[in-house]
C-alpha cells in the first residue's frame, strides 16, 4: 500500500520505526515543523489529523498561529528555535511548549512569564550535544546547573531537546542526549521527554528514545 500524503508517510515510518525499536508508536509525538510556511501550507495537514505544529520565531507564530488555533483549538503549538528573554511573554502567550530553554536568565524570564499569564508552558532544555560553537542549547557541563534553576524556579521541565551537528551521523548524539537525561534522572511522563531528530534522522532517534520528533521538509517540502 503506498502512502497517500507525505503525512502518512512520516506516520508510517514512525510506527516502523517504533516497532523496531519495541516502543508504542503513541509514546512519540510527531511535530510538524511549519516555519517559513503559509497557512495554506498548513491546512491540509490540520485536515489530516494533524494537532502537534512547530514554528522558530515568535513573530512568525504570532502571524499564522492564532486564526488557526481559534478555528481548531485542540492544535498545540512548539517553539523550537532560540528564544530571547525579553520575548518570554509573547512566547508564553503564543506556544503550548518551549523547545530551547538553555541558560539561567530565559528560565527565570520564563518562569516570571508563566505567573504572570497564570499559564504553565512545558520546557525542554536544550543542549549544546556536539559542543558548536555559536550554536543554542547549554554546553553539557553547564546542564547541572541549569536544572537546578529550572527546579528552583518551579518551570514545568518536560525534558532534554538537541540539535545535533549537521552531516556526521546523528546516532552518538541522539544517545548521548538519552544518556544525560538518565544521568539526571530526567524519566517518566512528566520531565522524561527527549525531544531529538528531523525529516533525515527520525528513525534512529526514535531508536535511541525519542518522544518528540521535529519534523519539518519530510512533511512540507524544502524551505524557501
Ligand atoms: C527547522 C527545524 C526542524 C525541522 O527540520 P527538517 O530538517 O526540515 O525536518 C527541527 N528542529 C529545529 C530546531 C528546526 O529549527
Amino acid at each position: 500500500m503506498s502512502p497517500s500524503s507525505p503525512l502518512a508517510d512520516v506516520r508510517d515510518r514512525i510506527a516502523a520505526a517504533a516497532k523496531i525499536a519495541r516502543r508504542k508508536p503513541d509514546a512519540i509525538t510527531l511535530i510538524a515543523i511549519s516555519k517559513m510556511h503559509s497557512a495554506d501550507a498548513i491546512a491540509p495537514l490540520i485536515a489530516e489529523g494533524q494537532r502537534v505544529f512547530g514554528e522558530n520565531r515568535v513573530q512568525e507564530a504570532q502571524a499564522k498561529w492564532p486564526a488557526l488555533k481559534a478555528a481548531h483549538p485542540d492544535i498545540e503549538l512548539h517553539l523550537v528555535g532560540q528564544l530571547q528573554s525579553n520575548k518570554a511573554d509573547d512566547a508564553v502567550a503564543v506556544f503550548d511548549a518551549i523547545h530551547s530553554v538553555d541558560r539561567v536568565s530565559l528560565v527565570t524570564a520564563l518562569a516570571r512569564a508563566m505567573n504572570k499569564a497564570g499559564r504553565r508552558v512545558p520546557c525542554f532544555l536544550q543542549v549544546n550535544i556536539g559542543a558548536e560553537e555559536q550554536k543554542g542549547g547549554c554546553a553539557i557541563a553547564d546542564l547541572p546547573e541549569l536544572l537546578a534553576a529550572v527546579r528552583a524556579a518551579d518551570l514545568p521541565l518536560a525534558g532534554l531537546m538537541c540539535v545535533p551537528p549537521a552531516d556526521i551521523e546523528a546516532a552518538p548524539f541522539f544517545a548521548l542526549l538519552a544518556k544525560l537525561a538518565d544521568d539526571h534522572g530526567l524519566t517518566g511522563m512528566a520531565a522524561g521527554g527527549l525531544s531529538m531528530g528531523m525529516s533525515g534522522d527520525f528513525e534512529v532517534a526514535i531508536q535511541l528514545g525519542a518522544t518528540h520528533v521535529r519534523v519539518g521538509s519530510a512533511l512540507f517540502g524544502a524551505r524557501a
